[in-house]
Formats: C-alpha cells, sequence, structure tokens
C-alpha cells in the first residue's frame, strides 16, 4: 500500500507542462500564458473625453455663470482633423473623441441647454474635468499580462486593447476517455440482464473538461485484452493523455491490468485511499503518454480524476497552483473514515452565520453516483483519524460541479 501523496508525487513527476503554442486570442481562453504580454503604446492612446458634451477652456467658465459660448465645431469618437478651441469658444464632442488642442475641461451635456450654435453652460468645472488621459490606464512598456496569468475574459480584452490577436500560451492536454466493462451499454439502450450504463466515461469526458482539457470520450470496450489494446493504440496520437475506467483490481476479468502492466511504464498499486483504492498509473507509446487506469466504481473514479488526474492536467496545462481550493469547515454531523487511509467524503457545503459548515450528502458506498452529484465539496480526513465528531473542524476541498 502506498499513500495519496506517493502517488501523486510519482504522476507530477512524470507528466510536464506541454510546449507552448501560438494561438489566437479567443482559441486561448482559459489558457495560461506562456509569455509576458507587453504594451506597445499607452492606454488611452490620446486625452479624450470621458462624457458627451462641450470641450472648453474651464477659465471661460469661471467669471460667474450660466455663460453663452459659440460652438465653432463638433467632435465625435473616430478619425477626425484636429480642432482648436480659442479663449471664449467650444466645441461640441462625444465620448471618446480626441480632446481639441487649447480645451482644457469638458462640460457635460447634462449640465447645459444642449445648443448646437450657442450653448449655455450652467455649472463650472475644474480644469482636467471630464477628460481621460493618455496612458492612466497603461503606459507604453508595461507588462499588462505576466507570463503564467490565466486568459479570462478581462485578460483577453486587455491583450486585444494593447493590440494582440495572438498570444503563446500552454495548449489544453487531450484527453481520451474509455470505460472497460462488459456490462457497460451506451445510455438510453434497453437493459438486458446484468446489464448497466457506462456513467464513467460521460462524468470522467466532462471532468477533463472542467480542469481545462480538449476531452473525448471514446466509450465502451469490452473486458477484451485484444480490443483494448487496439483501441489505446489507436487513440495515442490524439491523446496527451489517456484516461481508462474499470478493470484495475484483483478480478479475474480486470482486463485493463492485465494489459497495461505488458506495455510500458505502467504500474498498479493499491493507495491508501477511500473511496479509489486501485490505482494505475504510467507511460506508455512512443511519446511516452501518460495513462491513467481508474478503478471502475462511479464514485471512485471521479474521486480519483479530482486527486489525481485534475492536478496532472493542470500541471500540463501550465496552471499554478495545481489543487482546488481548500477551507476549513464545521461538520454538522459525526464523520468516520478508515484506518490508516485518506477519506475523501461527498459532502454539501454552506455558509451559515459567515462560516463555513458541511454536511454528508451520501453514504460512503463507492458506487452512489447520486450522493456524488449532490455533493458540491469534498471532506479530506487524513490517514491518522478515524472519527471526526459534530462541530469539529474539517479540511473540505471545494468542487467546481453544481450542487443543489
Ligand atoms: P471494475 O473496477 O471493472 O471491477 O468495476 C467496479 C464496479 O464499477 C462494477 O460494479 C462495475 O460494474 C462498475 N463500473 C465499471 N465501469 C463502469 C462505468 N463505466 N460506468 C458505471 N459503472 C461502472
Ligand atoms: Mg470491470
Amino acid at each position: 500500500m502506498i499513500s495519496v501523496d506517493e502517488h501523486l508525487a510519482r504522476i507530477l513527476s512524470i507528466v510536464s507542462p506541454l510546449s507552448a503554442l501560438d494561438l489566437g486570442l479567443l482559441d486561448a481562453q482559459g489558457c495560461y500564458l506562456d509569455e509576458d504580454v507587453v504594451a506597445p503604446a499607452p492606454l488611452p492612446g490620446f486625452d479624450n473625453s470621458a462624457m458627451d458634451g462641450y470641450a472648453v477652456r474651464a477659465a471661460d467658465l469661471a467669471g460667474g455663470l450660466p455663460v453663452v459660448l459659440p460652438v465653432v465645431g463638433d467632435v465625435a469618437a473616430g478619425p477626425a482633423s484636429p480642432l482648436r478651441v480659442q479663449p471664449g469658444l467650444c466645441v461640441r464632442i462625444m465620448t471618446g473623441a480626441s480632446l481639441p488642442v487649447g480645451a482644457d475641461a469638458v462640460v457635460p451635456l447634462e449640465m447645459t441647454d444642449g445648443g448646437v450654435r450657442h450653448v449655455r453652460i450652467d455649472q463650472a468645472v475644474e480644469p482636467g474635468a471630464y477628460i481621460r488621459r493618455a496612458g492612466e490606464d497603461v503606459a507604453a512598456g508595461d507588462t499588462v499580462l505576466a507570463k503564467g496569468t490565466a486568459l479570462g475574459s478581462a485578460q483577453i480584452g486587455l491583450a486585444a486593447a494593447v493590440g494582440r490577436s495572438r498570444v503563446l500560451v500552454r495548449p489544453r492536454p487531450r484527453v481520451v476517455v474509455v470505460s472497460t466493462g462488459s456490462e457497460l451499454v451506451e445510455p438510453g439502450t434497453r437493459l438486458g440482464p446484468g446489464q448497466i450504463v457506462d456513467a464513467n466515461s460521460f462524468a470522467l469526458t466532462a471532468a477533463a473538461i472542467e480542469a481545462g482539457a480538449l476531452a473525448y470520450r471514446v466509450g465502451i470496450v469490452p473486458d477484451e485484452p485484444r480490443t483494448l489494446l487496439s483501441t489505446l493504440e489507436d487513440q495515442l496520437v490524439r491523446a496527451d493523455v489517456l484516461i481508462t475506467s474499470g478493470g484495475v483490481s484483483v478480478g479475474a476479468y480486470d482486463v485493463v491490468k492485465e494489459v497495461l502492466s505488458r506495455i510500458g511504464t505502467v504500474q498498479f498499486d493499491k493507495v491508501a485511499m477511500q473511496p479509489g483504492m486501485p490505482q494505475g498509473f504510467g507511460t506508455i507509446g512512443p511519446d511516452s503518454t501518460p495513462v491513467f487506469g481508474l478503478p471502475g466504481n462511479p464514485v471512485s473514479a471521479l474521486v480519483s480524476f479530482e486527486v489525481f488526474v485534475r492536478p496532472a492536467l493542470r500541471k500540463m496545462i501550465g496552471a499554478e497552483p495545481w489543487e482546488r481550493p481548500r477551507v476549513t469547515a464545521v461538520t454538522t454531523q459525526a464523520l468516520s473514515s478508515g484506518q490508516g487511509k485518506r477519506s475523501f467524503l461527498r459532502v454539501h457545503l454552506a455558509v451559515r452565520k459567515g462560516a463555513y459548515v458541511v454536511t454528508p450528502v451520501s453514504g460512503s458506498g463507492s458506487h452512489l453516483l447520486a450522493g456524488m452529484a449532490r455533493a458540491n465539496a469534498l471532506v479530506v480526513v487524513p490517514e491518522e483519524v478515524e472519527h471526526v465528531a459534530a462541530g469539529e473542524a474539517v479540511t473540505v476541498l471545494l468542487l467546481e460541479r453544481r450542487a443543489r
């Protein structure tokens, strides 16, 4: 038996970040930069108006109000020949338009009668009022996005604003998911005796996508060594990672163990955890592609994904940290855990009176998929702890998966 930490350390020592790729900005959403993005020019690029109104010389409004000024021109956002504001005159200006030479403030439309040839101004403004200064957001030469930054909507907008249509990022790992089991059929199939629906390949493909991967569900492979081997070999060309479920324990038809033990560097271990004890991991094929042999019980498969596969995928995509956020919460019910094993208990996390509380949503059976689907977090009970009393503090891994 090895510990969770030993197994994870072995995995993380073998997988490495994928080579960087130049991607179109929107294709890079959710990816991590492998370069600094530097602004070649300031933002805003020129002094411009923050409001629709009138570009004035503030001194012209200092001698008593209201003031009526002749309007000598109009300037909208967009290219225009530069205008000049002489003392005692003004120019009608729109939001985002370049500030005319000579003007030092903008009077918003709301403070005027809105006149076109002459305008009556009812309120004074300070010099500089309602002007967006060149460079007040970003100076030329600023690193606006550092290497390692995750590209969400605001970061993508900023990259575009400084002129980038492409960026260098770590690509999303391509993950191929295979379920093994001669009892498995596709959802919607009428079940014969002993048959069950393949839930794992759907759950694991979805989990890989949630982790930022490009995931392909290959589906069901029966418990036949030759079929499994040829399926895996066929999939190697498009996979950065392979995931199988089922067939890793000690049963007579545990075909994943049988096939993968013979090729590559795959190793099968008993890991001191609950659920998810049997685990296979190693590399196969000409490119040493990492392969995870996860257990077949649906909860074991998903928890194993959380604990081992997700960190590996996050490392490959260049994310740091690899782990889910952890918080401390109080359990509303007593919890128990197998001796010497790290338990991952399915719970619902809520905030009560400003503090995190967790309530178990499922028994401990690794086949209880409905309980897993009600959970929005996992309580981690350490190896040396067997009982946790109601009211005690526990460590909680926050899942993204939605729960009621
Ligand atoms: P195994 O690890 O192959 O012995 O499978 C353990 C248990 O999980 C058995 O009850 C299987 O029927 C079940 N199981 C295996 N694969 C899947 C799957 N893809 N979807 C749902 N249940 C599965
Ligand atoms: Mg099986």
